[in-house]
Parts: C-alpha cells; sequence; structure tokens
C-alpha cells in the first residue's frame, strides 16, 4: 500500500532504463530531464554569493513561493508572474548556472560527471527517501517575507549531503 506521501508529483513512470547513467543531458527527452529534479527544495533557498569569488552560502530563508512541507513551488506553472527571476533550468544553461546549485542536485551532479545518490527517487522509486536521507529542506527554513535581505547572514546554513 502506498501512503499518499509516497505519491511522487513528478511522473518517472515509463523512462529509459538508467538513462542517467548513459544519455548525455542535452540528449534527454523533457520528461527524462524534469525526472532528474530530487525534490529537495535546495535551490528554492535565497543563496549569498561573493562578487569577488562567486563562493556561494546557503541561507534557510526561502523563496516565498517555497513550500517547506512538500518541499514544491506553490505556483510551478505561474512562478514567473511573482519571481521573475526564478531560473529555469535547461541543458543549455546548466554550464551557467552549476557552480550554485546544490551539491547534491542531479543536474550538477551529471553535469559534473557524478553518480546520483541511492536516494534519487529514480533509484529508490520514491521521493520519501530524500527525505528521509536528510537532504531536503523540510521543516527548516523561514520564508524571505519574514527576514530582510541584509538579516539573511544571519540564517546561513551548512548544506544538507
Ligand atoms: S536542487 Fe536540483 S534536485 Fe533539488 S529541487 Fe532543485 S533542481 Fe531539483
Ligand atoms: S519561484 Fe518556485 S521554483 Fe522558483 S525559486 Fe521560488 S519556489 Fe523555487
Amino acid at each position: 500500500m502506498t501512503d499518499s506521501s509516497d505519491r511522487d508529483p513528478i511522473d518517472r513512470a515509463g523512462l529509459r532504463d538508467r538513462y542517467w547513467e548513459r544519455v548525455p543531458l542535452k540528449n534527454m527527452t523533457a520528461r527524462e530531464w524534469e525526472a532528474l529534479c530530487d525534490g529537495c527544495g535546495k535551490c528554492c533557498l535565497n543563496k549569498l554569493e561573493d562578487p569577488d569569488t562567486n563562493e556561494v552560502a546557503l541561507t534557510r530563508v526561502a523563496c516565498r513561493l517555497l513550500d517547506d512541507s512538500t518541499c514544491r513551488c506553490a505556483q510551478y506553472e505561474i512562478r514567473k508572474h511573482f519571481v521573475p527571476d526564478c531560473v529555469v533550468l535547461t541543458p543549455k544553461n546548466i554550464a551557467e548556472h552549476a557552480y550554485w546549485m546544490p551539491a547534491t542536485c542531479a543536474y550538477r551532479l551529471l553535469y559534473e560527471g557524478k553518480a546520483l545518490y541511492d536516494w534519487h527517487p529514480l533509484i529508490s522509486g520514491t521521493p520519501e527517501t530524500v527525505h528521509a536521507a536528510g537532504v531536503s529542506v523540510r521543516g527548516w527554513t523561514v520564508p524571505e517575507f519574514e527576514v530582510p535581505e541584509e538579516e539573511w547572514e544571519d540564517h546561513i546554513v551548512d548544506e544538507p549531503v
């Protein structure tokens, strides 16, 4: 029996067998590309970047649209209306963005030639393993409308990996 919390909001059914190990990012179908997202929510946390070194610090201050109980965007389809600078990651722009993506993000891992972790839903078969492994943002963010930008520095966290 499958608990409702086990339901995967991303349709990962019927994809090519272990395609992420052999198909280059640029040759993946749109569904295969979308299925790489593990649903951790970490890319929706605000970051602080040192303009000189490009060093990125993660904060627990979340984008206004992030629901940290599901770790999903509350308005994914129309998010650009509310958050115009939300990045739509594609095989074409991954090179530009990989450096600030979370260390466990599947897009970054594959871009850097690394393997996915066993807790990835493509491997485990359930999105719950991401939360069980402690690598998602579930339950520990603060909404950005509660923290002025000049105070984000006080909320810097180590990325859960
Ligand atoms: S960090 Fe990567 S894997 Fe996690 S939610 Fe964002 S795009 Fe998906
Ligand atoms: S708009 Fe949605 S997808 Fe974009 S950063 Fe915010 S919560 Fe994440």
